[in-house]
């Protein structure tokens, strides 16, 4: 559980966008903490705190994953790797298809970033239903790694993400809980 202090700060500082970027969904703004620099530090140090120790690698999803996940891995001296959308990578990669909660996309890893047995971070800024998250997994895996921890900003728990993780029996974590 985050300090209750950051948890405010966050709550205020987070904007809601009802109706984008399509009907019905609630989007979290994320932006408005990089417009304060402590806070920031603050949310690095949090989630940083939940890996210490814990992880080898930190992967991070594009592009909101990578706003916080490399500062992590910075904070926890180990490498990062990033995940991105399909068509980006150069070869070698791996690729991994996934529904959103709207839409569907592809995700992709390089193949020689990861070492097998490394105990794996995945970090994104929000869990929605975590098809996303899901995919990164899955790509850790099928490299012979390990996602030993899942962090996020944000758990919107109503779209039951955390559930879909389960099977992977890594810890998660999220500063707020909607
Ligand atoms: P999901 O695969 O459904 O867990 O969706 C997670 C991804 O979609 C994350 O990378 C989020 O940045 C983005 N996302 C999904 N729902 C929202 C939302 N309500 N507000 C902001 N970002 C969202």
């Amino acid at each position: 559980m985050a300090p209750a202090e950051l948890i405010q700060k966050l709550e205020n500082t987070i904007e809601t966008i009802p109706d984008f970027p399509q009907p019905g969904i609630l989007f979290k703004d994320i932006c408005p903490i990089f417009l304060q620099p402590k806070l920031y530090e603050e949310v690095i140090a949090d989630l940083a705190a939940f890996s210490r120790g814990k992880v080898d690698v930190v992967c991070g999803i594009e592009s909101r994953g990578y706003l916080f996940g490399i500062a992590i891995a910075i904070a926890l001296d180990v490498p990062f790797v990033l995940i991105r959308k399909a068509g980006k990578l150069p070869p070698p990669f791996i690729g991994e298809k996934y529904d959103l909660e709207y839409g569907s996309a592809e995700i992709e890893m390089k193949t020689n970033h990861l070492k097998a047995g490394q105990r794996v971070l995945i970090h994104d800024d929000l869990l929605a239903t975590g098809g996303t998250t899901e995919a990164a997994a899955k790509l850790v895996s099928k490299q012979g790694a390990t996602p030993a921890q899942f962090s996020f900003l944000i758990n919107l728990k109503d779209l039951n993400g955390e559930e879909r993780l389960k099977k992977f029996g890594a810890e998660v974590y999220s500063i707020l809980n909607y």
